[in-house]
């Protein structure tokens, strides 16, 4: 059976990169660009004022220097003004500064008349001037391939001029729940004797979505020919299936022989790790990759994130380690002494106080409790046979999202 690391590593290398696509700038938000993009204005793009004020030559503006007006200068058009000695210039903030002048002196250290403004403190050379170039040259580097567009970086795009922006196409996932028992959420039709309500597909779909992917809902009974059917449609419209249930060894399980029937190869079943060692990797030449994820919502939950997150931040041009799960890791404090008797590592469920700095068990530990798992913002990966000490410092990923 593959470790957790050996089982994402072969993911990664059977990982496609997603293709390249322009999307007009709003859109850029959040996705992630494919090729390095280069500054081409300045920031600023000119000297210009910080302030409303005027204008001057430092060496003479000294408190109590009386200064002609010879201009105003609104930020706007540049009006080509050019300051002369004794001379001041009405200016205001991101205004291109006069050409002569090399300071500004704020509005409230000033004392106008109509003619003139007198001075009331003393000003230096560049002071409240804005210089062209200071924040950003044309030619530097603003993202490089992979980086995630976030809210200032799209307006830094937006100060270049740039109206379409290069980013990874978006990834589609195939969801694909399975089992006789399911009755599709938000129906509003009862559940029958030994029914229950499909939850794998609104949670995968959440965290597909989370991940930067856009997703379909399909559901298939335990019946292979329905299955089939479902799976190849599945394969057909997306560039990921996730299949949740019927991968286990049961009579029942009907996910691996299906499979097989459409011509996809079986890259590993099985994993070293709890919840969800029965989860199953394939693929099909030049089709999606597939990931089977066990029924039980723990399981198909904690599985997602470790083997299907990763091949998705792999597709946005990331570079996920096989080494840990695509979660932020922090330090915490164990509340409570924890150890794992089994031969697999555990992920538990916890919750992070992050003004106490405290970690502690969240919610019944087993993989069919989704109530649990919903009390966790935080996962604990205990290995095989070890104990975490109540008081220790333990690493956690962060269930943020
Ligand atoms: P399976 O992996 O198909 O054997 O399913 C394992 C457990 O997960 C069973 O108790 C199923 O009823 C449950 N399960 C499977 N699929 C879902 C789903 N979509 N939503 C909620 N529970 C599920
Ligand atoms: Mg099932």
């Amino acid at each position: 059976m593959l470790s957790e690391t050996e089982a994402r590593q072969l993911i990664l290398e059977r990982s496609p990169r997603g293709p390249e696509v322009r999307v007009p700038l709003p859109e850029s938000l959040g996705r992630r660009t494919t090729r390095p993009l280069l500054a081409t204005c300045d920031l600023p793009g000119f000297d210009n004022s910080s302030m409303d004020g005027y204008a001057v030559r430092a060496a003479e503006a000294v408190r109590g220097a009386r200064l002609r007006l010879a201009g105003v200068q609104p930020a706007g058009p540049d009006q080509g003004l050019c300051l002369a000695p004794g001379e001041a210039i009405r200016i205001f903030t991101g205004a291109p500064l006069p050409a002569g002048a090399d300071a500004v002196v704020m509005q409230e250290d000033t004392r106008a008349e109509d003619t003139h403004v007198t001075l009331l403190e003393d000003s230096a050379v560049g002071e409240f001037v804005r210089r062209r170039g200071a924040d950003l040259c044309v030619g530097q580097i603003l993202f490089s391939p992979g980086d995630r567009i976030r809210a200032a970086g799209l307006g830094l795009l937006a100060s270049q001029g740039m109206d379409t922006v290069p980013v990874v196409e978006t990834p589609r996932v195939a969801i694909v729940t399975t089992g006789d028992e399911l009755q599709p959420a938000g129906t509003g039709i009862p559940l029958g004797p030994g029914q229950i309500h499909d939850s794998n597909g609104p949670l995968l779909a959440a965290v597909a979505r989370h991940f930067g992917a856009v997703s379909t809902c399909h559901h298939a009974p335990d019946e292979p020919a329905r299955l089939r059917a479902i799976l190849e449609q599945a394969m057909d419209e997306a560039d990921f299936v996730w299949i949740a249930g019927g991968v286990s060894v049961g009579d029942r399980d009907f996910v691996r022989p299906c499979l097989e029937e459409l011509g996809c190869v079986s890259e590993f079943w099985r994993v070293r790790i709890k919840p969800g060692k029965p989860f199953l990797f394939a693929r099909r030449e030049d089709g999606p990759l597939i990931f089977g994820l066990p029924g039980n919502p723990v399981s198909a939950f904690v599985t997602a994130l470790l083997f299907a997150v990763p091949s998705l931040e792999h597709w946005n041009l990331g570079d996920p380690s096989p080494d840990s799960p695509p979660l932020v890791r922090f330090r915490s404090r164990l509340l409570t002494t924890l150890t794992n008797p089994g031969d697999r590592p555990h992920y538990l469920r916890a919750w992070h106080d992050s003004a106490e700095g405290t970690l502690r068990p969240a919610g019944l530990q087993e993989s069919h409790a989704l109530a649990g798992l919903s009390r966790a913002n935080a996962l604990i990966r205990l290995e095989a046979g070890a104990t975490g000490e109540a008081g220790s410092e333990i690493t956690a990923f962060a269930l943020d999202f």
